[in-house]
């Protein structure tokens, strides 16, 4: 028996996404890759701080790109 072992590639790539509840718009993908959710934190304070100003309900979601082959 011959059993041919792949390489497990991960099929998709995690982002964070940045939403804005009010505006109703994603203001922001960020590979977890390279953003960390620190990072995420400064990102929002920084990019998108006036939503968070408005009072608009800003959330992170997970967000899930599959892997073009
Ligand atoms: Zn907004």
């Amino acid at each position: 028996m011959c059993l041919i072992l792949k390489t497990q590639m991960p099929v998709e790539t995690e982002f964070r996404e940045i939403y804005c509840n009010n505006c109703k718009k994603v203001l922001g993908r960020y590979n977890i890759k390279f953003y960390n959710d620190d990072k995420i934190g400064e990102v929002l304070k920084t990019n998108h701080v006036e939503h968070v100003r408005n009072g608009h309900q800003v959330k992170i979601r997970r967000f899930l790109q599959k892997n073009q082959e």
